[in-house]
């Protein structure tokens, strides 16, 4: 997700170009599993200090239900909206005041998007991710997936004293 933008830095405030993206982005962070490339559209446009990355991408990570601990496939959806600053100011040859690395436009104007979408994709997955929201989770007793069907333990003991009692009411 590397970008050469020296020909735009070097157009009129206002400019801007379209990428379509389509990438595969698994070995984006160790504690990712990716199970689909990154889609979508992003919007570069220059303004007075830099560049405006505007975009809506989408991808899928494999996580894990916090209820059946089985692996699933959610959907992840995301915005980014994030200014770039060239490392080098174009104009003077100078270290302009800007010192965030990961908004940084490198000194051969390379513009990477991938720690921001890293984050972005981190930012974007539930506290505690469910398969789906009806998961019947796994039984306290036994230990089996709900999902796949009862598992027996799930009829109330009854205690045989409380029952004669409730014969003879
Ligand atoms: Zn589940
Ligand atoms: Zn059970």
């Amino acid at each position: 997700m590397r970008f050469n933008v020296a020909q735009l830095l070097k157009r009129a405030t206002g400019s801007s170009r379209r990428y379509q993206m389509r990438e595969g982005i698994e070995g984006i962070d160790p504690g990712l599993t990716i199970r689909e490339p990154l889609v979508g559209q992003i919007e570069m446009v220059r303004t007075a200090d830099g560049i405006l990355v505007r975009g809506e991408l989408t991808t899928a990570v494999e996580l894990q239900c916090d209820r059946c601990l089985e692996p699933f496939i959610q959907k992840v959806e995301f915005e980014i909206e994030e200014e770039f600053h060239p490392a080098i100011d174009m104009g003077t040859g100078g270290q302009p005041p800007y010192d965030e690395e990961e908004t940084r436009i490198d000194e051969h104007h390379i513009l990477d998007l991938t720690e921001l979408i890293r984050q972005s994709i981190f930012l974007t997955l539930p506290m505690h991710p469910v398969c789906r929201l009806d998961c019947l989770g796994f039984c306290g007793r036994c230990g089996q997936n709900l999902n796949e069907g009862p598992c027996g333990c799930e009829e109330p003991e009854v205690d045989p004293r409380l029952e004669t009692l409730r014969k003879l009411l």
